[in-house]
């Protein structure tokens, strides 16, 4: 049964699947590390960026809030010296008031208003003459009653367009200690827009708001017209509702404000007339710095990821590389095994021929052995009957006679060269070395060779007499004239009527020289290498005797190295040739 699995990826999306885990965990683990050991250091930096600007915002912040506080102070202390002053001089009243109102620019007019409600007196500065208001609505508000009570306190901030931000400030006036009376100051409240207007850093501004939240000082007077409530930003109730500082550092103190910019804010209550001060600066500035600490902070992790993946992509590389490495090495270690094997088989197969190489030239040596002894009887009976019917034989039978002798000799002669072969590679080719004299060798060589050339038609010159001092040599009489006599009857066989072959000897140093010199046909150039190989003929050779076993050549230099000679060949087909051999002086 063969098994279907239910899911396969296959196999392209299974390695892409691989690479991607190869290439991403790496990626996204580094990046984590990245991002948590930046936040080591990013926190902190962020938070003392946060804090330095808190502290810059709350320092001048702090500063006009304080000059604020102080002139509130300042009047109210000035007032209440003023009820003090009234209450033990009522006669000087008139005059107190208006040394008050001297005093203070930013006094509009001051009522003085009995217990009871009744208006006493009020002294106004000339242009705030017309304006103001009757005593009843004065002692309408509930600081009136506060001011019975013993208490000086400032009232809601009004706006109008005609004056400004302006507020009530009541103070009661001691009589055997009681309340007797009560002093209205009306307190022109445009100081604050001045005060915020100072700050030295443009990059914000100040801003003041009243109890209820709603704006009475801003730079521009225009801005505190419109009457504006802030108490939903809750740094403004955090300020004005819990009358705490608010330092910017709480996520609550930053907000967006009118005109859509989110900003950095500090906050400062003003007790002493229930105001707020806010300093607001867009967050972009006054926390610029966070923005370039999170830029190197991205920069860093994102070199870091650059880094990382370039490393990951060497390294796959690598492994890849790797992996056709070693299935290079794998390949190379099989084809060695392969040569190796190989190697023993062509041994065996070598020593199998070599084996069957010793078989065969057994075999030759054998045949040839048992082949010359019958081939010498019929050479011997064919000579008998030519010389012996000298007279009585047909020419027919004669010519026939003549026929099987020449084929029985050619016979013999291949025996001799298979049976010398054989015995070479037997190695059973024995060399007897005897020292002796050459010459005489030569010469019957030369007087056998002379008559058979004669008999062709082609010259023979023996140039062995003109040189007696032709020394000694140690040498196998019967194997040096299988030397000569094959090439003596190649220089012979090879070259036509009318040519010429000259035979020389001469003492070269420590050697003895011997050349057979022809005019023949010669060895084709492309042919000369193979010359002393076994069975080789050359083509020219083929054409003129298609007899001939390729075999004397081989022989020769067998026995004349065997010798401790040298044989080589010069030849320019078509011209001639020249085999020349030496052998050592003994
Ligand atoms: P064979 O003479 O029986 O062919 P050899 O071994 O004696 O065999 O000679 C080999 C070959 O060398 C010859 O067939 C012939 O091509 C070439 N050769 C040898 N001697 C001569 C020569 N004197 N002139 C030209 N060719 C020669």
């Amino acid at each position: 049964m063969v098994h279907v699995p239910m899911f396969s990826l296959p196999s392209g999306a299974r390695a892409n699947m691989k690479t991607a885990i190869h290439w991403l965990l790496p990626l996204i683990l580094t990046g984590l590390g990245l991002f948590l050991v930046n936040l080591i250091w990013l926190y902190p930096a962020l938070r003392n960026i946060r804090e330095s600007a808190s502290i810059l915002a709350l320092e001048i912040s702090h500063r006009v809030e304080t000059t604020i506080a102080a002139d509130l102070t300042a009047t109210l202390n000035d007032v209440q010296a003023a009820a003090d002053d009234i209450a033990s001089e009522p006669d000087r009243s008139s005059l107190i008031l208006e040394r008050l109102l001297r005093r203070h620019a930013s006094l509009a007019r001051v009522v003085r208003v009995e217990r009871g409600g009744r208006e006493l007196m009020r002294v106004s500065r000339p242009t705030a003459e017309s304006m103001g208001e009757s005593a009843s609505a004065y002692t309408a508000r509930p600081i009136f009653y506060a001011a019975l009570q013993g208490v000086s306190s400032f009232d809601d901030v009004e706006i109008s367009p005609e004056r400004g931000p302006h507020t009530l400030l009541v103070t009661p006036i001691f009589r055997g200690g009681k309340a007797e009376e009560v002093l209205f100051v009306d307190v022109d409240l445009t100081g604050l827009t001045h005060a915020v207007r100072e700050i030295p850093d443009l990059t914000g501004h100040m801003y003041i708001v009243d109890r209820n939240g709603v704006q009475v000082g801003h730079p521009d007077i225009a801005e505190v017209i419109k009457r504006q409530n802030f108490i939903k930003r809750p740094i403004v109730r955090k300020v004005i509702l819990d009358g705490i500082v608010a330092d910017g550092l709480a996520p609550e103190d930053e907000y967006v404000n009118e005109q859509g910019t989110r900003v950095f804010a500090v906050g400062f209550p003003i007790p002493i007339a229930g105001l707020g001060l806010i300093f607001e600066q867009p967050r972009s500035r006054a926390l610029a710095g966070e923005r370039q600490m999170m830029f190197f902070a991205a920069a860093a992790i994102a070199l870091g990821l650059a880094f990382l993946s370039i490393i990951l992509r060497s390294n796959i590389r690598l492994t890849r590389l790797n992996a056709s490495m070693r299935e290079l090495l794998t390949d190379l270690d099989n084809a060695g095994k392969m040569l190796v094997r190989r190697d023993l088989e062509l041994t065996r197969a070598n020593v199998r021929l070599e084996e069957l190489d010793q078989i065969k030239s057994e075999f030759v040596s054998i045949a040839a052995h048992q082949l010359r002894t019958p081939l010498t009887g019929i050479r011997w009976s064919y000579q008998a009957i030519l010389e012996e019917g000298q007279g009585n034989l047909q020419p027919e039978q004669r010519k026939l006679l003549e026929s099987g002798l020449s084929t029985t000799l050619r016979m013999v002669d291949l025996v001799n060269d298979l049976l010398s072969v054989a015995r070479i590679e037997e190695g059973k080719f024995g060399i007897l070395l005897k020292k002796q004299a050459l010459t005489p060798l030569l010469a019957r060589f030369a007087d056998l060779f002379s008559q058979r050339a004669r008999e062709k038609g082609v010259a023979f010159l023996s140039e062995i007499a003109r040189d007696p001092s032709i020394p000694d040599v140690a040498f196998d009489e019967e194997k040096l004239g299988i030397v000569f006599d094959n090439l003596l009857d190649n220089a012979l066989k090879y070259t036509e009527p009318g040519g010429r072959i000259t035979l020389r000897a001469s003492r070269e140093g420590d050697h003895v020289a011997i050349e057979i010199i022809d005019t023949g046909v010669g060895i084709p150039p492309g042919q000369m290498h193979r010359i002393f190989t076994k069975f080789f003929r050359a083509d020219n050779a083929l054409r003129l005797h298609t007899s001939g076993t390729g075999l004397g050549l081989y022989v020769v230099k067998n026995i004349v190295e065997k010798h401790g000679g040298t044989v080589e060949v010069e030849s320019h087909e078509g011209k001639g040739t020249t085999f020349r051999m030496t052998l050592p002086v003994a």
